[in-house]
């Protein structure tokens, strides 16, 4: 296996590096920020990529937030963007639904499991849905609830979709609905399966443990719409028209960004040391993907601009 080129320090091989590409496509925690904190010398960075004409995409797996939720963060770290340059996990699933699913009428709702992030982006796709944030999913399992479920006279005949995203609210009440939906034939789909979530220096449960127990209990996998799903990269290429061969995947995680822009075929891959994996990781006999170049910290093709 090649070994990834060090960027960090060499000038000539970051502008080498930033001339080989039109697109990035940035993930966000673990390369821009990591929870609220902006690493230093990112917004400055990604100043100088534009300034030498290279479109930015941030592409991010967090479901939690909607486009317009995440703008806002943008701004208030000091980063300039626009609501059409960001692309999350719950957009994503909103947009295979609205616009390649096109579920049929009558069972064209979705049963969501997750938070507000997917409930903004299914209303601006104009995608009607239950579950979600609703308060009348946040509470105990009764007899009744076990009964009405079994015989379908509490379950919405409209629904033919369950998308599962990170739920702060994860409960059997939602689980029940869910797996009721999905023995009916419901479409599984899953706005991301990342193991875990990186939070104050350490992990929490990330949305791929949401949506596994339904998995384990249907005996079938979701359709997963973040990276590193193939389907995330065909919707993006489809938004932006993308050149493929000119585009770098810049992400901190072998498993889902590296592996994404590699499965793609993407013109290159940029490892960053910011975030979840480390130089060992690819050094690592049963390494999952390999990135084609790697910096210590995203602010070090900042260098470039010194010639
Ligand atoms: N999912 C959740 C819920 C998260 O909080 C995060 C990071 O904070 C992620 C996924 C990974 O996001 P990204 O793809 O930007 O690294
Ligand atoms: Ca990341």
């Amino acid at each position: 296996m090649t070994k990834p080129k060090h960027l960090t320090g060499d000038i000539a091989a970051i502008n080498e590096f930033i001339d080989r590409f039109d697109t990035f496509l940035l993930d966000c925690d673990g390369v821009i920020w990591t929870g609220d904190h902006v690493f230093e010398g990112v917004p400055e960075t990604l100043e100088l990529l534009r300034s030498r004409g290279k479109k930015i995409v941030f592409v991010t797996n967090n479901s939690t937030k909607s486009r317009q939720e995440y703008l806002k963060k943008f701004t208030s770290l000091g980063i300039q963007s626009d609501v059409e340059e960001i692309f999350g996990s719950a957009y994503s699933s909103a947009i295979y639904i609205s616009r390649i699913l096109k579920l049929p009428r009558p069972k064209n709702k979705v049963f969501v499991i997750g938070e507000a992030g997917i409930e903004n982006e299914l209303r601006s796709e104009n995608v009607p849905f239950i579950g979600g944030t609703d308060p009348a999913f946040r509470r105990d399992m009764t007899p009744e609830d076990f009964k009405g479920i079994a015989d379908g006279t509490l379950l919405d005949p409209e629904v033919g979709c369950v998308l599962a995203g990170l739920d702060f609210h994860i409960n059997y009440l939602k689980l029940s609905h869910a797996l009721q939906y999905l023995r009916r034939g419901a479409v599984f789909l899953a706005t991301n399966v990342d193991s875990t979530f990186p939070m104050n220096h350490n992990f929490f449960p990330g949305a791929g443990a949401v949506s596994t127990p339904l998995a384990y209990a249907t005996g079938q996998q979701p359709l997963a719409l973040g990276k590193p799903s193939q389907a995330m990269l065909d919707a993006i290429e489809g938004k932006f028209r993308l050149d493929r061969a000119r585009t770098c995947m810049v992400g901190d995680r072998l498993n889902t960004d590296i592996k994404f822009g590699i499965e793609g075929r993407l013109g290159g891959t940029l490892a960053v040391l910011t975030g979840v994996n480390s130089q060992a990781d690819w050094e690592a006999p049963d390494a999952v993907a390999v990135p084609a170049f790697y910096v210590d910290r995203l602010s070090d093709l900042r260098a470039a601009a010194a010639q």
